[in-house]
């Protein structure tokens, strides 16, 4: 069994390093603070005997547990980022332990009257009896993705503490700014050489992903004709009409607000006009690609429908592609799926399999060639003051770890 206390003081020694990560920075790291818990995962890692321990130029970290079986069985991953989220504040976090939970409501700040309501968050009421860290109520926790760091190492040492398990070459990784979209771009995916990989970074106990947006994101620019509005007629074309038609000529309940699930969408984030010009940005998200190219080529039609009733070029869409759903290259490797949903009902885990809504790092490394669905790592609420973890998924997470390790090895033995 995969000691508690242990598991505590571990991710609490992370946590409580500040490594906020900047969009605006165009450095990686983002920022410098998060070379402190780099460097200190490097070293945990060299202490317990791992080796080919590496940190790059940007913070990389990668290292290696060597097989203990004598067949050839594939190299397999895990990965983490330690970053935190820029959404909210992530300097001087206090944790609090909540032991033998009762079900009801958190106080996490008497002082200001924060609480984290069981009602209005219902999935804590499934923690009951658990051990639950939370927040102070001032900051976030960043078990997003602290929570995986921690179950990735604390696996590891298990391993190694436990050699009668069987298991082949295992790498782990480490990455900076996650959370600013930028956590796979410089990975290294030839020298991290596995096979294929996971990343813990998923929520509530049990999750595991493999399916992901297709995303893509439009400038829509819209141009008029100002002319005085006393001598307008016939002459005046105001680009915030034309702009108006446009919007709402595409289908109105495909949009965030009325979809769930599988079902994508188009999102105005944001417009901007005057007479002479309006400008719309929009995100499109689809899983299906059929369904995604489809949508891409309707913003287009539409903007030459409506055009064709002014003058030819009103409007123009600029289209560029984001992320893509990494299932088509999951697909051809299901195997992966399976060794992990096997490993979750050996660790009396419930699979549960949806998809995301969003985008994963698992996803872009897919594409660059290390398929890598993604596990949970048992955090709710991620990115602001309600973010709570219950030990005991972190637990959870990290038996399954172990279980995929010495599954992947008996499979190919
Ligand atoms: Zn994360």
């Amino acid at each position: 069994m995969i000691n508690k206390q242990r598991i505590i003081d571990r991710f609490i020694s992370y946590i409580t390093i500040d490594t906020q990560s900047d969009p605006e920075s165009q450095t990686t790291p983002s920022t410098e603070k998060q070379w402190v818990l780099a460097r200190k995962l490097a070293d945990e890692l060299q202490e317990m005997g791992m080796t080919e321990v590496s940190i790059d130029d940007h913070a990389y970290v990668m290292a290696t547990l060597p097989a203990n079986v004598p067949h050839q069985v594939p190299v397999i991953g895990f990965i983490s980022h330690f970053d935190t989220s820029p959404d909210f504040n992530a300097t001087d976090i206090k944790p609090q332990i909540i032991e033998d939970y009762d079900g009801k409501d958190i106080v996490l700040n008497e002082e200001k009257n924060i609480i984290l309501s069981s009602e209005y968050f219902d999935d804590l009421k499934q923690y009951k009896g658990q051990t639950i860290i939370t927040t102070d109520g001032t900051s976030l926790l960043s078990a997003d993705d602290k929570a995986g760091i921690t179950e990735i190492m604390t696996a590891m040492q298990y391993l190694i503490d436990n050699p009668e398990i069987p298991h082949g070459k295992i790498r782990v990784g480490f990455t900076p700014d996650e959370e600013i979209g930028r956590g796979a771009h410089k990975f290294d995916v030839e020298k991290f050489g596995a096979e294929w990989a996971y990343t813990m970074d998923g929520s509530q106990i049990g999750e595991l992903e493999f399916e992901n947006f297709n995303a893509a994101k439009a400038i829509v620019k819209v141009r008029g004709k100002g002319v005085h509005p006393g001598y307008a007629k016939d002459k005046m074309v105001n680009s915030q009409y034309i702009a108006v038609d446009f919007i709402n000529s595409l289908p109105r309940l495909e949009t965030p607000e009325h979809t769930e699930d599988r079902q994508g969408f188009f999102h105005l984030s944001s417009m901007k006009g005057d007479v002479e010009e309006t400008l719309l940005e929009y995100i499109i998200r689809d899983h299906d690609l059929g369904h995604f190219n489809a949508r891409k080529e309707m913003m287009q039609d539409l903007a030459s429908e409506i055009c064709s009733q002014y003058e030819s070029d009103c409007i123009s869409v600029e289209i560029t592609d984001q992320y893509f759903n990494m299932r088509e290259k999951i697909e051809p490797v299901m195997h992966i799926i399976e060794i992990a949903k096997e490993a979750m009902k050996e660790a009396n885990v419930e699979p549960l399999l949806k998809p995301i809504r969003g985008g994963t790092d698992g996803a872009q490394l897919s594409y660059m060639g290390l398929p890598c669905p993604n596990i949970f790592a048992g955090g709710h609420n991620f990115h602001g003051k309600y973010e709570y973890v219950p030990v005991e998924s972190m637990q959870k997470a990290t038996e399954v770890i172990v279980k995929i390790a010495e599954m992947t090895s008996m499979k190919y033995k």
